[in-house]
């Protein structure tokens, strides 16, 4: 039978991306190596001018499509210019150079992707008449009805990951009601990344099926609700090995912490407020088990003397290739 290839793409909508996808029908026996390239209508995307609009696609990474089952594939691909340069919303073509000058220390990332779920304009679990549920405390790995909001579609989505042979470590619920979270990795910047902009697009794609839609948006809900960040686990080869990387580490991020900020995601400065679990967007700190500063060294990687770090800074909202391109940078050309 024929193959259907959903093509999957990040958009150029500013300041935040979306994901696209379309379907191309392929014929029986098609390889994931012999996916061909395919082309858009940028301007329906903010990619191009309508008078120019054509975008390219070009594959980079195949799975089998959990949904439609059979022979059926998800097509990660970039975006490049019809000259198949990288177009300038293609941020994956610059961390490919990056992981390639620091392939040696053999960066490694883990990422806990969170976000929340609405129906019906407001949180999943927030009441119907308007207004707000019990205040945050016993959401957070809850179990229940009374706390708990959308279990079916996170299990969905967690089976759909797995199916599609994405490296899901985990998945919890969240501190504010109808807010979940799911971990990526560890695996090499590339790899994570494709893989989260990947169950990104399931995660929509499976929340559609319960007439829900999921968001990244950074702070959903003002006022005393935690925002949805996306933790950013670290290490290299030297990190996992002894303690004096991972501090040099932490010093690194620390000495360029205002590019990175400004490049963890739109509307940081709502999200690192210092409250909610966060550290102020302005100012950097490290420290052990600490949940209220910019990077936190796990109590087991203190106790240990080796391990990772976690970078708390990342928005939920953030482009993975931008921010394990800016992370493994720092700490790598740092090291030397
Ligand atoms: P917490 O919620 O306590 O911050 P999680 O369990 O949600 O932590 O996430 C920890 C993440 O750290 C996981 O995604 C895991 O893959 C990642 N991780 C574990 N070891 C490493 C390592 N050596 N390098 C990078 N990431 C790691
Ligand atoms: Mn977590
Ligand atoms: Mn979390
Ligand atoms: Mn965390």
């Amino acid at each position: 039978m024929a193959i259907k290839a959903e093509y999957i793409w990040i958009d150029g909508t500013e300041p935040t991306a979306r994901l696209r996808s379309k379907t191309k029908i392929l014929p029986d026996g098609t390889t994931p190596g012999d996916m061909p390239i395919w082309g858009f209508d940028g301007s329906s995307t903010n990619q191009a001018p309508g008078d120019q609009s054509d975008c390219v696609l070009r594959p980079v990474k195949v799975v089998p499509d959990p949904i439609r089952g059979g022979d059926d594939v998800l097509v990660l691909s970039e975006v490049l210019l019809i000259d198949m340069t990288p177009h300038p919303s293609n941020t994956r073509a610059a961390l490919v150079a990056v992981a390639e000058q620091f392939a040696d220390a053999e960066p490694l990332f883990g990422i806990e992707q969170e976000y929340t779920f609405f129906q019906a304009g407001r949180p999943l679990g927030f009441p119907a008449g308007g207004g707000f549920p019990a205040p945050q405390g016993f959401y957070y790995c809850g179990v229940g009805a009374d706390e708990v909001y959308g279990r079916d579609v996170v299990e969905a989505h967690l089976d759909a990951c797995l199916q599609a042979g994405l490296s899901i470590s985990g998945i919890n619920a969240e501190v504010m009601p109808g807010q979940w979270e799911f971990q990526v990795g560890p695996l090499a910047p590339l790899e994570v990344s494709d893989q989260l902009w990947l169950s990104r697009w399931l995660l929509y794609r499976i929340a559609e099926e319960f007439g829900i839609a999921a968001t990244l948006d950074p702070k959903p809900v003002k006022g005393d609700w935690n925002g949805a960040g996306a933790h950013t686990n670290f290490s290299t080869k030297a990190m996992r090995e002894g303690y004096d990387a991972i501090i040099a580490a932490c010093d690194a991020l620390g000495e360029r912490a205002e590019e990175h900020v400004k490049y963890y995601g739109a509307d940081i400065e709502h999200r690192l407020t210092g409250m909610h679990e966060t550290a102020p967007w302005h100012e950097f700190s490290y420290g052990v088990s600490n949940r209220g500063a910019s990077v936190r060294i796990p109590w087991q990687v203190a106790q240990d003397k080796k391990g990772y770090i976690e970078d708390r800074r990342p928005n939920a909202n953030m482009d993975p290739y931008v921010v394990t391109r800016l992370i493994t940078n720092t700490v790598c050309s740092a090291a030397g």
